[in-house]
């Protein structure tokens, strides 16, 4: 058996292994060789329609895409190998007006991103693109920098690129399985026997990621399914280049492709398809003729001039597709110095460009460098790498890439993951649930049946009435939120403060029985963890943070974590169930359940103090996240539901009512309060976020990323996130929308909503430079609104 040595190895030949592989060669990284099992490209790669769409959901991700428009003529230019890059111009067809609305608020984010769009009405269209039936549109977008390139040539010239840059790429080399020491990757071994040892591995191996992650024991939430497209024969009359054309609400795209048309589709019963270690190279599936009709009929209807051309070629080939349809990016959770880039959900050319570049930075520095929050393999629970899971979310996933991308949309397939102890109490009390992060949560409360019907809208949403009955009744009684989903972690040992000290920007050394709100920083100084740090003994901390990025927490405070040290760090989520109970009457219904003194002297706020209710002890830590008093209850599942009832038959005398998800979001807002993973990130410093308060740089011990914040006093910060009210009544806000003063956009919206206490729309700015003037305007589907800096949240509780 031979044994060979190597820095990084890449698992992978298609276009995201190749465009990493080069990219760790132009940042000089030495020693890597990139594996492949058959040829390059064989995988998914080699039948990819090759569009290229700069425009993506976020401002992240559209400047992560946005780059392959400038590597992909570099990369031509520096290795000779033509590309097939091209800009054609791309329209987005909408044939209706909710259609139209969402596209305008895609174009303001566009805009953003200095992408060059254009609205057109049905007439503009036609005359652009004379081929195409416009009567039953309402609209659409015009993208400038839409284009393509031929998958096949970029991949040689990453390959090109990378060899010339000293990475040796090896074709028919299959990875057999992945080594692991010590929780952290050690060695490939190969189906030929071979064994190669290596600092780092970055897994870009598609649709066959799954199970090459599987055997170092990393869960990745990926499936793949039958991707087609049919290509006609010549068409007379098309244009040369053709633009892209996506019928949204068709669920279709063309392309042109030499005087022919790719037509392609994301339809909602795609054909799951399992893949094998052992598969061929360039595999092809089936010609399915019944499956690909309507697609050809909604083709036939957009284009007529397709209605009697011959098809040149079916093409169904493998592609892997996410339970969010975002692609998996990062270090692996739970396996050290593996790191993923795989499940690009029929994206993956374009993304190719960016991701390789990003990846490459993450592999050489060990942290992102920038804000990748929403492709991080970490926001993925475990759980949705079930079969089953995977199986009942493929379809959805797949539909969605085309389907209305509503505010609020809550996927229907694969629910039911996770769900507190509660659950059903919480049911019968009329909530509505929503799984934002594989939990079941109560998003709102709904009085009758017709409440209870979640009805999208880009207008006024149908549970805002809920949400505002919610937040006023929390304001003048008390209300039960569930906070079971928080993810929950345990720091103990002899040196569990000077890691937390060293992990965390506050000073954690904090007496026992009181809590911080502190923030986890990178090298950059950016935020990679919101949490609150309660200390239970002098050598025990409960570290508490998001739902959302549980898994990300997690790793991100053990990721210095050395095996069999003076430190044990436990995941202890699932151990306990949490209820908020919070309002001006939270604490007369608590103090009557238990014997403790809640007074302000005896349990003033960050203070945690264990109280025993019907003999059942608790932690209740004295902490509101909504702007009222309040405390959160810390139960051991088994004492969880007869405490809940406890509170539910004493509280009557107080009023007590349920508030969901969406009030809370509200009531957070108003009071202030930034979101981590909307308003704040690895992107943003403490001081840029305001949240400058956080951070000792005094205290007697260095933290992560001081070095940076000690630079940033130095020069200032570059941005600034600030609480603004918007002049505009009741218009849905949301996130990323741009924000103006005159034609200049000077900052976007990062979260936003209505405050039902302080009758105000209200939302996160993050302004690009460090002074605040006035004079600003927000654009929302088109509209300006505007838009005011506010000295102080708008929202405080009297009893606060
Ligand atoms: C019909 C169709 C149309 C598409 N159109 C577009 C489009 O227009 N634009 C776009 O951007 N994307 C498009 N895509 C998606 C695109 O093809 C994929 O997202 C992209 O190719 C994924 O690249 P990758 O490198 O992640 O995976 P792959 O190309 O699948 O590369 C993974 C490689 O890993 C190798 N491998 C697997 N297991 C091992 C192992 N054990 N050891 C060593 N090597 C291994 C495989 O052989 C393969 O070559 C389309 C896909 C399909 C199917």
């Amino acid at each position: 058996m031979s044994v060979e040595h190597r820095q990084i190895v890449v698992i992978g030949g298609g276009a995201v292994g190749l465009s990493v592989a080069y990219h760790l060669g132009r940042l000089g990284q030495r020693d890597v060789l990139l594996l492949e099992r058959d040829r390059l490209t064989s995988g998914s790669s080699w039948h990819a329609a090759g569009i290229v769409g700069p425009l993506r959901s976020s401002i992240n991700l559209t400047s992560l895409a946005k780059y392959a428009l400038e590597l992909f003529v570099e990369l031509e230019q520096e290795t000779g190998q033509a590309t097939g890059y091209c800009r054609t111009g791309g329209i987005w067809l909408a044939q209706n007006a909710e259609r139209m609305t969402e596209l305008r608020r895609i174009k303001a984010m566009g805009d953003r991103s200095g992408l060059d769009t254009q609205v057109l009405d049905p007439a503009a269209i036609g005359e652009r693109l004379p081929f195409l039936h416009c009567d039953d549109l309402a609209g659409g977008l015009w993208v400038e920098q839409d284009g393509q390139v031929n998958p096949v040539d970029l991949c040689m010239a990453y390959a090109r690129g990378a060899r010339a840059r000293g990475v040796e790429v090896r074709e028919h080399s299959r990875v057999e399985r992945i080594e692991t020491r010590q929780q952290s990757v050690s060695a490939v071994l190969l189906a030929d026997g071979g064994r190669i040892e290596c600092e780092r591995l970055v897994l870009c191996a598609g649709a066959w990621s799954r199970d090459l992650a599987a055997t170092a024991g990393v869960d990745l939430a990926l499936a793949a399914c039958e991707h087609i497209y049919l290509v006609t024969d010549a068409v007379a009359g098309l244009p040369v280049p053709c633009p892209v054309i996506r019928d949204l609400d068709a669920g279709i795209y063309l392309k042109g492709d030499q005087g022919k048309l790719v037509l392609g589709a994301f339809e909602a019963n795609p054909r799951a398809w399992r893949p094998r270690p052992d598969d061929d190279g360039f595999l092809m599936f089936d010609e399915d003729w019944q499956h690909v009709e309507p697609m050809l009929e909604a083709a036939i209807r957009r284009a007529p001039l397709i209605a009697g051309q011959g098809i040149a070629h079916f093409m169904n080939g493998p592609e892997s597709f996410t339970p969010d349809t975002r692609q998996l990016m990062g270090e692996a959770p739970g396996c050290r110095n593996l790191f993923v880039a795989a499940g690009f959900n029929s994206i993956g050319i374009m993304s190719s460009a960016g991701v390789g570049k990003v990846m490459a930075e993450w592999v050489r520095d060990g942290e992102a460098p920038m804000d990748l929050w929403e492709v991080d393999l970490r926001r993925m629970d475990p759980l949705q790498a079930d079969d089953a899971y995977l199986a009942a979310r493929l379809p959805e996933a797949v539909h969605n890439q085309f389907a209305m991308h509503w505010p609020y949309k809550q996927y229907q397939s694969g629910r039911g993951l996770r769900r507190s102890v509660w659950h059903d109490r919480l049911a019968r009390h009329g909530a509505v649930f929503g799984a934002p992060s594989g939990w079941e949560r109560p998003l709102w409360f709904a009085a009758d049946a017709a409440e209870a019907a979640p009805d999208y809208s880009y207008g006024a949403q149908p549970w805002w009435p809920a949400a505002r009955r919610e937040s006023l009744h929390c304001r003048d009684h008390v209300s039960l939120f569930e906070l079971s989903p928080f993810g929950k972690f345990e720091v103990s040992g002899s040196g569990a403060l000077g890691f937390l000290q060293q992990r965390c920007c506050g000073d954690v050394d904090i007496e026992t029985g009181r809590a911080l709100y502190s923030l986890m920083l990178n090298r950059r100084g950016g935020i990679e963890a919101e949490v609150t740090v309660t200390r239970l003994a002098a050598e025990r901390f409960l570290v508490v943070g998001g739902a959302a990025a549980r898994f990300k927490d997690f790793a991100w405070l053990r990721r210095t974590l050395a095996a069999g040290g003076d430190v044990d760090v436990r995941d202890v989520t699932e151990d306990y169930a949490v209820v908020g109970v919070m309002g001006p009457q939270a604490r007369a219904l608590l103090q009557e359940l238990c014997e403790s003194d809640l007074g302000d002297s005896a349990c003033p706020h960050s203070s945690a103090r264990s109280i025993v209710i019907d003999g059942r002890e608790l932690l209740a830590l004295r902490l509101s996240f909504v702007g009222e008093p309040g405390w959160e209850l810390y139960l051991r599942q088994q004492d969880a539901l007869p405490v809940f009832d406890r509170l539910l038959d004493v509280g009557v005398k107080y009023e007590l009512g349920f508030a969901g998800h969406y009030a809370l979001d509200a009531c957070r807002l108003e009071a202030g309060y930034r979101h981590w993973g909307h308003d704040i990130g690895p992107g943003d410093t403490p001081e840029e976020a305001g949240l400058g308060f956080a951070v000792r740089l005094d205290k007697p011990c260095d933290f992560d990323g001081k070095a940076a914040l000690l630079e940033e006093r130095r020069r200032g910060p570059r941005r600034r996130l600030r609480l603004c009210e918007v002049d505009a009544g009741a218009v849905l806000i949301l996130h990323d929308e741009p924000v103006y003063r005159g034609d200049e956009i000077v900052g976007h919206c990062t979260s936003g909503g209505q405050g039902y206490r302080s009758g105000k729309t209200l939302c996160f700015v993050l302004f690009y430079r460090g002074e605040i003037i006035d004079g600003f305007e927000i654009e929302v589907a088109g509209e300006r609104f505007a838009l005011r800096v506010l000295d102080r949240p708008p929202y405080r509780s009297r009893m606060q």
